[in-house]
């Protein structure tokens, strides 16, 4: 069996549900377990519907569901010839009607629980998997809906619940694996779990991937498919560069270190399930279902380049910390550290000397008070519109003289911090923001100017989509 799960866009409206009908169509042969996202976007307003509530707007709360109700109801109608429309119409009506009690019952209260907010948020993905198996069956494939609260056990971390893999298998065994045997097409919402004892959960942001995963672990899937908007990843932006290529090929480890780089395809780690079992995960652009996308697989095939890809993410802020006290002292880098923990302000990349630490964090509002707090420390400068520019490969491990061969390629640019090391298959470096295109550009010329055809494809357009 194989895995196919379509995110948001590729179910956002009538055009791409009919869409995908016909993608799983092709797959067939291969007993396809179909799993869905909740219509693009659906997620977000739920989440901004259930805060409304909890915040005892009814109104806002109850207008948000209506404008919910109506584009399902739109997309069905169009979906569904009239007879099963009525039908379901119906069924749907039910369903946003028992929303809408909740959302009342939430807003007299004025409070929102965790566990309430995910009901709430899972209501998106329940109600595209049922769609979506009607409109299937109304194309002529056998589908059934799965409701995955059924099958996907987690623990009650509500908001991102942890999956008991060994209840889930014997359930899915159970419950998924039958509906091969009748050869009906299982669909199943992502994202949307219960606790052992069925009460609602979510598996974090994103997570319909990870119900991809999980699903496809636990039934030892010959493949797992991602469906998305673009023709897979990248060797670089295309923004940026008009040679960026598609990768054929990429372990999992180096699609983990592009996935801080707003490679946003998908979250890695949602990945894990799957790549522990050995599972090949394919992604790939269900507006342009030819092309072959990207496959992640444990262990990438031989590359003759040094690197896979050229990843920037610009918006960055250094900040340098100075001491002379440090010299010789322990407990000095934990003290530093605290003061961005109690800021809750994440810090990417690090590099010390004997007297003074810079580090790199997202640009944010809390970096003055960060400061303020460390200045009581050490003198402490910052500097925004800096970017970290990323190079990602296996072969970064054995080749000897990388450093040299990276930055002979940039020779003119001023470089403000350098890592490798950390990771054995990724360098980064500090830059300005605005040298970021010249930079990516010299670096991909250097390193992508013969590409290993077995590993690299076509070039790719600039959609304007970043
Ligand atoms: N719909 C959920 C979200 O937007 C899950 C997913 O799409 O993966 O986070
Ligand atoms: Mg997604």
């Amino acid at each position: 069996m194989i895995v196919m799960k379509f995110g948001g866009t590729s179910v956002e409206d009538a055009a791409a549900i009919d869409r995908a009908a016909a993608i799983v169509r092709g797959r067939l042969p291969d007993q396809p377990a179909v799993v869905v996202s909740a219509l693009a976007r659906v997620t977000d307003t739920l989440l901004a519907t259930a805060r409304a509530a909890g915040q005892g707007d009814r109104e806002k709360a109850l207008e948000l569901s209506r404008g919910l109700r109506e584009r399902h109801y739109a997309t069905a109608g169009e979906l569904l010839g009239t007879g099963i429309f009525t039908r379901f119409h119906g069924e749907l009506e039910a369903e946003f009607d028992s929303l809408d009690e909740l959302l009342r019952g939430v807003s007299a209260v004025g409070e929102l629980t965790p566990r309430t907010l995910d009901h709430v948020a899972g209501f998106g993905e329940r109600i595209a998997s049922k769609m979506v198996a009607e409109a299937f069956s109304a194309r002529g494939l056998d589908a059934s809906q799965v409701d995955s609260r059924q099958c996907i056990v987690t623990d009650s971390t509500f908001t991102r619940a942890i999956p008991q893999f060994d209840e889930t298998n014997l359930k899915l065994e159970k419950i998924v694996r039958p509906l091969f045997e009748q050869r009906r097409v299982p669909v199943m919402g992502g994202y949307i779990a219960a606790t052992r004892d069925g009460v609602t959960t979510t598996l974090g942001r994103g997570g319909s991937d990870f119900t991809a995963a999980i699903l496809g672990a636990g039934l030892s899937a010959e493949r797992i498919e991602i469906w998305t908007d673009v023709d897979g990843m990248m060797t670089t932006d295309p923004a940026l560069c008009a040679n960026a290529r598609r990768i054929k090929s990429i372990s999992f480890d180096e699609a983990a270190e592009l996935a801080y780089f707003g490679a946003k395809v998908l979250h890695p780690a949602t990945l894990l399930p799957a790549v522990q079992k050995n599972i090949p995960v394919r992604v790939l652009n269900s507006r342009n279902p030819k092309n072959e996308g990207t496959v992640i697989t444990a262990r990438a095939p031989k590359c003759r380049n040094l690197f896979k890809a050229i990843a920037a993410k610009r918006r960055i802020t250094i900040v340098d910390v100075v001491a002379t006290r440090m010299l010789m002292a322990h407990g000095y880098l934990r003290s530093i550290f605290e003061v961005f923990d109690r800021h809750k302000c994440p810090v990417d990349m690090v590099s010390t000397s004997e007297v003074s630490v810079s580090l790199t964090v997202d640009s944010n509002e809390a970096i003055p008070a960060v400061a303020a707090d460390l200045q009581k420390l050490a003198d402490v400068k910052y500097e925004g519109r800096k970017a970290i520019v990323c190079l990602v490969g296996e072969n970064i491990r054995n080749t000897p003289g990388i450093a040299a061969k990276v930055f002979g390629a940039i020779p003119d640019l001023s470089v403000r911090m350098i890592s490798q090391g950390a990771s054995e298959i990724n360098l980064s470096f500090v830059i300005d923001e605005d040298d970021v295109p010249r930079c990516v550009q010299a670096l991909h010329a250097a390193f992508f100017a013969d590409p290993d055809p077995e590993v690299f494809g076509e070039v790719m357009q600039d959609r304007g989509r970043k």
